[in-house]
C-alpha cells in the first residue's frame, strides 16, 4: 500500500529581531514561507506551488504577522533613537561652523556619550561629519515624531551649546540650527527660545 498526499512545508528564509505586538517586546523571529509538497509515506518528496506570501513568525509566542511588521522599530532601536538624533543634530551644526575646533569636538563627543552612546569617540564624530546630510535630514524628520517635544528641544539645545563652544554663533550656524529645529518638528518660536537659552548659559 502506497500512501501519498500533499502537505505544506514551511521554510525559514531569514531570522532577526522584531517587536512582537502579542509578546509586547523585542523577540527573535523567523521569516517563513510555505510550500506544498507531494508526499509519499508522509515524506515530502516533490515541491509544488508556493502557498501564499511570506510571513514573520515570533519564536516565542508563534504568532504570525505580515512582513510589514518588520518596519516597526524594536524597543532597542527606539531606545537608541534620542542618542542617534542628537548625534546627527550635533554633526550638522558642528559642520556648519569650525569643526576642527578641539573644544567643540570634545564637547560634542561628551554630550553624545552622556546621552546613552558610551562608545562614541572622535573617529565616530569624523564619520558623522562626512554623512550625506540631505538624506540624514529626511530620516531625522521621520524619526523625531516618535519623541516628546521636550526631548526634541533638549536635542536642539545640546547642538546649540556645542556650536557656542568656540564663540558666538555664526550666520551659518544659526541657519543650520533653524533647519535642524524644523527637522525636529519644532516651531520657529521654540527654536528661537531654545537657542537664546543656550546663548545665555554660554555667555555668548
Ligand atoms: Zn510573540
Amino acid at each position: 500500500m502506497i500512501i501519498f498526499g500533499w502537505r505544506v512545508v514551511f521554510f525559514t528564509l531569514s531570522k532577526g529581531v522584531f517587536h512582537c505586538p502579542d509578546c509586547g517586546g523585542d523577540r527573535e523571529y523567523r521569516r517563513r514561507q510555505g510550500r506544498n509538497f507531494f508526499t509519499l509515506f508522509f515524506i515530502p518528496v516533490i515541491p509544488l506551488n508556493k502557498t501564499g506570501g511570506e510571513f514573520v513568525e515570533c519564536d516565542t509566542c508563534h504568532g504570525r504577522w505580515n512582513l510589514g511588521i518588520l518596519e516597526v522599530p524594536t524597543t532597542a532601536q527606539l531606545a537608541l533613537m534620542p542618542a542617534m538624533l542628537l548625534r546627527m543634530a550635533i554633526a550638522q551644526v558642528l559642520r556648519s561652523g569650525d569643526y576642527t575646533h578641539a573644544a567643540a569636538r570634545g564637547r560634542a563627543v561628551t554630550v553624545v556619550r552622556e546621552a546613552g552612546d558610551p562608545s562614541y569617540d572622535d573617529g565616530a564624530l569624523t564619520a558623522d561629519l562626512g554623512r550625506p546630510f540631505d538624506e540624514v535630514r529626511v530620516e531625522m524628520a521621520r524619526a523625531s515624531s516618535a519623541l516628546a517635544p521636550e526631548a526634541r528641544e533638549s536635542i536642539l539645545r545640546a547642538a546649540a551649546e556645542v556650536a557656542l563652544t568656540d564663540g558666538p554663533l555664526s550666520v551659518n550656524e544659526e541657519g543650520t540650527l533653524s533647519a535642524v529645529g524644523a527637522d525636529l518638528g519644532l516651531t520657529h518660536v521654540q527654536v528661537t527660545g531654545v537657542v537664546s537659552l543656550a546663548r545665555q548659559s554660554s555667555g555668548h
